[in-house]
């Protein structure tokens, strides 16, 4: 069998620990033996990152701007333990929230579902997947402990020196005070983001807010989220048979558990902080999360939700066999692969990405999988097996598909 060739590079960006291990155990039995594989490679491991004073996150973020689709492998985030582990020159922000400040993106979440891993709701089917908007609100919040009796209010000052005074409230005893902002070029790019990836996955977008209660502030987030909508989507989305739906959150989180699934759920920060927490658990396992991040202009960034996974990896370092759970890492490469194969016009990519999916979910539902999924499995015939017996099972099943 000829390899599959690429036109455009896609952006591989190295990571730390178990994942590092895992990466390139993907990349020789499920990628190399198949494609030709054409990637513009930073090494983000802490290591390099530390002796290129973090240059190579920022530069593998402008290096995404510049070819449209990103793949990366999970990275350590500094604290001041890995300081000392590193000998790190200097305890360096998160990678991701270096690539996501530079690309603009919202982060979407999604399960992996497959059969034998069974959701906590029982009228799940399908995915649901998580926008989460990054900025503002209560995470840039300011505060204050009010001491006793005492008016508190909000100014805005404009630029020749107007006050505009909002009273908050006349206190009569102590209390606690708390002012946020959002800001609307945010608000729009996180509706950009989330109404394209909607056509991309063509999926219903849900967005839900509190605007009953708070009628300027939240009632601006849906304001801006329908008058986009009409400007600006709503022909691609009758064209796709896909829909646009805003209710009240307390609503929505009702009709998500009664739903079989199968859309996208755009949240404000922290209700997407919450929702993320809660539909990732009550899907059966973190290990089975991907994650996306887009960009208003359609700059697409893939990942597994966890992390290295330490633990495993001390264990790796001395020599123990684990069973690290690989497929959120794999469907990072086929969401990345299948992107670029549907900008490019190849089409022997994207039937790649999608044979090698189903040959990664096909594995799991014959029993084979890794410690982590046999425990939770509603599968009778189980075969847990390591890290790389895992890899080289879903191999064996590519390779049938692809004769
Ligand atoms: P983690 O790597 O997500 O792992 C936490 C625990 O979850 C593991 O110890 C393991 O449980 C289980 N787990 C997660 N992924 C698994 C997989 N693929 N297969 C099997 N089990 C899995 O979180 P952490 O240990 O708290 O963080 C480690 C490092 O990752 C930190 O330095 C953090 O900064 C970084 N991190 C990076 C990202 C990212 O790059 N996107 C995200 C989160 C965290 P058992 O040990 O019980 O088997
Ligand atoms: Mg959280």
């Amino acid at each position: 069998m000829d390899k599959i060739k690429m036109t455009t590079p896609l952006v591989e960006m190295d990571g730390d620990e178990m994942t590092r291990i895992l990466w390139k155990m993907i990349k020789d039995e499920l990628l190399h033996p198949f494609i030709d594989l054409k990637t513009e490679y930073y090494d983000l491991g802490l290591k390099h990152r530390d002796e290129t004073d973090d240059q190579v996150t920022v530069d593998s973020a402008l290096a995404t701007k510049k070819y449209g689709v990103a793949v990366k492998c999970a990275t350590i985030t500094p604290n001041a333990a890995r300081v000392e582990e590193y000998d790190l020159k200097a305890m360096y922000r998160s990678p991701n929230g270096t690539i996501r400040a530079i690309l603009d993106g919202t982060v979407f979440r999604a399960p992996i579902v497959v059969k034998g891993i069974e959701p906590t709701v029982k009228t799940w089917k399908k995915p649901i997947t998580i926008a989460r908007h990054a900025y503002g609100d209560v995470y840039k919040a300011t505060e204050m402990k009010i001491p006793g009796a005492g008016k508190a209010e909000i100014v805005y000052t404009d630029q020749e020196g107007n006050e505009t005074r909002e009273l908050i409230h006349d206190f009569e005893g102590p209390g606690i005070v708390q002012g946020m902002h959002n800001v609307e070029a945010s608000i729009r790019a996180f509706a950009q983001s989330c109404f394209n990836y909607a056509l991309d996955t063509k999926q219903d977008l849900w967005f839900s807010t509190k605007d009953t209660i708070s009628k300027k502030y939240d009632h601006t987030f849906k304001d801006i989220f329908q008058d986009l909508y009409d400007s600006e989507y709503k022909d691609r989305f009758e064209e796709e048979g896909i829909e646009y739906f805003y209710t009240l959150i307390d609503d929505a989180v009702a009709r998500v558990i009664r739903s079989e699934g199968g859309y996208i759920w755009a949240c404000k920060n922290y209700d997407g902080d919450v929702m993320s927490d809660m539909i990732a658990t009550a899907f059966g396992s973190l290990a089975m999360m991907t994650s996306v991040l887009v960009a208003p202009d359609g700059t697409t960034e893939y990942e597994a939700a966890h992390g290295t996974v330490q633990r495993h990896y001390y264990k790796y370092l001395n020599g123990e066999e684990t069973s690290t759970n690989s497929v959120a890492t794999i469907f990072a490469w086929t969401g990345a692969l299948r992107k670029r194969g549907s900008l490019d016009g190849i089409d022997a990519l994207t039937a790649f990405a999608d044979k090698l999916e189903e040959a990664t979910l096909e594995t799991i539902e014959s029993g084979t999988m890794t410690k982590d999924l046999a425990l939770i499995t509603t599968l009778k015939e189980v075969n847990p097996v390591n890290s790389e017996d895992f890899i080289k099972a879903v191999r064996e099943r590519l390779e049938s598909k692809l004769k």
